[in-house]
């Protein structure tokens, strides 16, 4: 019998997350042998669980989630984003502006087929969340990355940017705060991005998955708030701020220059339409968490969980000899980097698969976020206390070896 082989789309697509060292420590975890995997801001696996009000209405509801909803997915949930963005003021918004997904990774690859044809290009930041590059090349773009300077915090480098854009450009994907730098960006940046999405006419693609997990007083301002003259598709959902990354449930919201993108977004409707609907129990989960008390704040505020984790792990991090690494003002990752004289990596990714045999301790490559180097890193911080005092610990001893 012939060989059974992938299809030709998936050749330029690349994910490692995912990838072959995640599939070693499977096999290890197989052999019964314990790993401590760092490499997935998954919140529930630490846990971090959601409100039990939240739990409570979905259990209260779940007889209605028998059947399709609208392919754009609930009435109660849609109207619960428009009015989250209407309170952050961004001005005329209507629930048919919003598509509900299985999560947000299902909407960007839906936004990106439903807008790609061969040749089109579309701005993504390096370092990225990679799936916005491997939905671009799956969708038979073009991903083009700019550079997001680490000397400035990891904001995005404008002259850089603009060196980019060229007739074929379609849009610019801007992540923010941003996975796997945890950047919050300035609003004077935020603002110039717009100004040259306007000016070229491009799309702004806007992750704002992270937005109300900001550390240190940092405020995150909304691009749909920003974006006037072109299109604002903006992505968020209940994995992270509500700790519901199982239930995969997020959204697009739709806002901006809407009037010249009708063929585009009747294209969305019918992608949104060919997979009936997203999850409706999870959606279901959507009003409560969106409206009143906003529990993240116990965790990131100062004496809060999540704060006092991403402050131990940086101190323990960076007290390593060669390790630096810019303090993320949001998310739940520290993105550090190795200092070459001491520790001359040639592949990240072996390196990443020498820790995890050595160590039992999983990480993530800079290489995998589309880093151009092979010096940085992106470790979790979720773990508690004792937990990641024993993963930078591990680290410790094996880039101690790694210097002898
Ligand atoms: N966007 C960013 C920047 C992320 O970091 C993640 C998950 O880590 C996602 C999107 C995916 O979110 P979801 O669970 O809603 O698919």
């Amino acid at each position: 019998m012939n060989n059974v082989l992938q299809s030709d789309k998936l050749h330029n697509v690349n994910y490692e997350i995912r990838g072959p060292v995640l599939d070693y420590a499977n096999q290890l975890e197989a052999d019964g042998q314990q790993v401590m995997k760092l490499n997935i801001g998954n919140p529930g696996a630490f846990g971090f669980d959601a409100p039990d009000e939240i739990m409570r209405d979905v259990i209260h509801n779940l007889r209605s989630a028998q059947g399709y909803s609208h392919s754009k997915g609930l009435f109660s949930a849609r109207k619960a984003v428009v009015q989250r963005y209407q309170l952050q003021g961004v001005n005329g918004l209507d629930v048919d502006d919003v598509i509900m997904g299985n999560g947000v990774s299902e909407l960007i690859v839906m936004a990106m087929q439903g807008l790609l044809n061969a040749n089109d290009e579309i701005l993504i930041p390096a370092p990225d969340y990679p799936l916005w590059t491997a939905a671009v090349a799956i969708s038979g773009g073009s991903p083009v990355h700019y550079q997001c300077d680490e000397d400035q915090d990891w904001q995005p480098c404008l002259a850089d940017i603009e060196s980019k854009i060229t007739a074929c450009t379609r849009g610019i994907v801007i992540i923010n705060p941003n996975n796997p730098t945890g950047a919050v960006y300035s609003e004077e940046i935020l603002r110039s991005l717009v100004a040259l999405a306007e000016k070229h006419n491009l799309i702004v693609f806007a992750d704002e998955i992270y937005d109300r997990i900001v550390f240190d007083g940092s405020v995150h301002h909304p691009l749909s708030f920003l974006t006037k003259n072109t299109l604002c598709l903006t992505f968020n959902g209940l994995s992270k701020t509500y700790r519901l990354a199982g239930f995969r449930s997020g959204w697009m919201l739709i806002s901006g220059a809407k009037a010249n993108a009708k063929s585009y977004l009747e294209g969305l409707e019918m992608l949104a339409s060919m997979r009936l609907c997203a999850n409706v129990p999870a959606m279901l989960a959507v009003q409560t968490a969106l409206g009143g008390r906003q529990s993240i704040n116990d965790l990131i505020l100062p004496g809060g969980r999540l704060l006092a984790q991403r402050d131990l792990c940086l101190e323990l991090l960076t007290a390593i000899p060669g390790v630096s690494c810019v303090k993320p003002k949001s998310a739940m990752y520290l993105f550090f980097e190795l200092d070459p004289a001491l520790y001359p990596i040639e592949n990240d990714e072996m390196f990443v698969l020498e820790l995890l045999k050595e160590q039992h301790l999983l990480i993530v490559q800079g290489s995998a976020f589309n880093c151009q180097d092979t010096q940085h890193f992106r470790i979790v911080f979720l773990p508690d206390k004792d937990l990641l005092v024993e993963a930078i610990a591990r680290l410790a001893n094996f880039l101690l070896a790694y210097r002898q």
